[in-house]
């Protein structure tokens, strides 16, 4: 049975990187009929981890990853919770110590930094030389009678090589050597990340931890511990990470000045902070960030969609397939196919998937999918009126691919302001209304629509080419005008469609009011 995990720490939010690493555990294990695990690394927490952890699990669960064992759904394991699990991290150091494969080290800092500083000078690799390990009982009585207090470190070997194959890098080697003494238990008994992560994916039967690469170097050490315990290590495979837009180096949320530098990355970043803007949302870095989960969630863009992008950040099927269901993931998914370089994080590509996404979405759920940003800029109530769904439906087909996302939807608000509080684009207001004849032009249009039968597009469009041609004028002298005046601004759907979607009654008390306008 194969087993895997993801292990977040609990940060507050979910990172695109460490997404798309879960999804490839998901993947994995989902193709083989197995069991994927979550399991919270939360030792090193200060703060509330519920708090913190939250936006993790619920950027799993909008995405659709779904685990077997884990928080919130508990497992034969239990608990997830690496801060819960201290007694058993406690047994495997006592174990490794009596097996003579840890010891207890009284070195303070100063005396190891002194150490160092001397291998720094006669310009060799530092490597520790235990001379404050306690081997015997008497050791650890001289050395406490000092005043010391001891920290738990490994007894790695220091000759031969580290030899193992990484199902994503192939055969790897590591110099024993080259390997530090790691500190496994504090000088105030807590176990740190190594020593606890080799515990638990033994406890909980992980068969393989599929991880970033920076955890590659990680990897002999925690081969140590496990043989040292006895236990058999899991199968390894390291994923490249997620790289910056245009760079190799791996994307990271602190970086967001630098990204926007990238055209793509900053187009995907103002298009999405125009919507939180509509939302009345906050924009903070440190939340409202692409490389977060959550923004993708926040501004309307679909689970599916991307997954289907980051399932392609560095794994692929064969040259040309770039649409992948959940089950054809699934289906399809294996680590051989999987990238040893970086991949690259493609602003443009993830709006390309979406926009492919969002175009097959049919109508109704499409209407289901744009109304709860309505709902919440306030547009519309909720419950929503009942003419709202026919409502929106007409604007989605007018706007055609221009709702990108569902949070384009806002673009459109002039259909759901009350008439006599839309807002004027002033600039445009300027341009095409307080100009001479403009003004009455729009009143004897007006006169004509009042009287219109039936009011659609196709009428309305018939009425204005006679109205044009009756006053020997050219569209661009009355078109203008009259979205400007209906719609408050400059651009939008096509205009006969926005005169029917807003109906005869608005069309006219918004020309009257604009006619009106100061
Ligand atoms: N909590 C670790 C991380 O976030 C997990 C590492 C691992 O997968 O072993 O990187």
């Amino acid at each position: 049975m194969v087993r895997t995990r993801f292990a977040p720490s609990p940060t507050g939010y979910l990172h695109i990187g460490g997404v798309r690493t879960a999804l490839f555990n998901w993947l994995y294990a989902r193709h083989h009929n197995g069991q994927f695990i979550l399991r919270i690394d939360d030792t090193d927490q200060q703060r509330n981890v519920e708090a913190a952890l939250q936006p993790i699990l619920d950027g799993f669960r909008w995405l659709g990853i779904d685990w077997d064992e884990g928080p919130e759904v508990g497992g034969p394991h239990a608990p997830y919770y690496q801060s819960q699990r201290s007694a058993r991290y406690q047994g495997a150091v006592a174990r490794l110590l009596d097996a003579g494969c840890a010891y207890r080290d009284f070195a303070t800092t100063d005396e190891l930094a002194a150490e160092r500083e001397v291998a720094q000078k006669e310009k060799r690799d530092f490597v520790y030389s235990r001379r404050w390990m306690a081997e015997t009982p008497a050791d650890v009585a001289r050395f406490e009678d000092e005043g010391r207090v001891a920290v738990v470190r490994l007894k790695m070997p220091r000759e031969g090589t580290c030899r193992f194959h990484d199902l994503v890098r192939g055969d790897v080697e590591f110099s024993w050597g080259r390997e530090q003494d790691h500190v496994i238990q504090r000088a105030d008994g807590t176990c740190l990340y190594h020593l606890a992560s080799v515990v638990d994916d033994a406890d909980f039967e992980i068969t393989h931890v599929i991880r970033a690469e920076e955890h590659l170097p990680n990897t002999p050490r925690q081969r140590f511990i496990a043989t040292s315990l006895g236990l058999e290590p899991p199968e390894f495979a390291h994923l490249p990470y997620v790289a910056e837009p245009g760079g190799t180096q791996k994307i990271s949320k602190r970086k967001l000045a630098k990204y926007l530098k990238n055209r793509d990355f900053k187009e995907l970043f103002e298009h999405g902070s125009a919507i939180a803007a509509a939302l009345g949302r906050e924009v903070e870095a440190d939340t409202f960030n692409p490389v977060i989960v959550d923004f993708y969630r926040e501004v309307g863009y679909l689970a599916d969609a991307l997954l289907n992008y980051l399932v392609l950040l560095g794994w692929s099927l064969d040259d040309k397939t770039e649409d992948f269901s959940r089950a054809e993931m699934v289906q399809h998914f294996s680590l051989e196919r999987v990238n040893k370089s970086p991949a690259g994080f493609d602003p443009q590509k993830l709006r390309a998937t979406q926009m492919r996404y969002m175009q097959a979405v049919p109508s109704k759920k499409k209407v289901a999918l744009v109304l709860p940003y309505l709902q919440q800029a306030r547009l519309v109530t909720s419950p929503p009126p009942c003419e709202t769904g026919p409502r929106v439906a007409q604007i989605l087909q007018a706007a055609d691919d221009r709702v990108k996302v569902a949070g384009d939807i806002l673009e459109f608000g002039e259909f759901f302001v009350a008439d006599d509080a839309l807002e004027f684009d002033e600039k445009a207001f300027e341009k095409r209304i307080r100009k001479p004849n403009a003004t009455p032009l729009l009143l004897a249009f007006r006169a004509e629509l009042a009287v219109l039968e039936p009011f659609d597009a196709v009428t309305t469009e018939a009425a204005l080419r006679a109205f044009i041609e009756a006053q020997s004028i050219k569209m661009g002298e009355i078109i203008h005008a009259l979205r400007v005046a209906v719609t408050g601004k400059a651009v939008g759907v096509g205009m006969f469609d926005t005169l029917a979607i807003l109906g005869r009654d608005s069309c006219l008390a918004r020309i009257d009011r604009a006619c009106a306008r100061e």
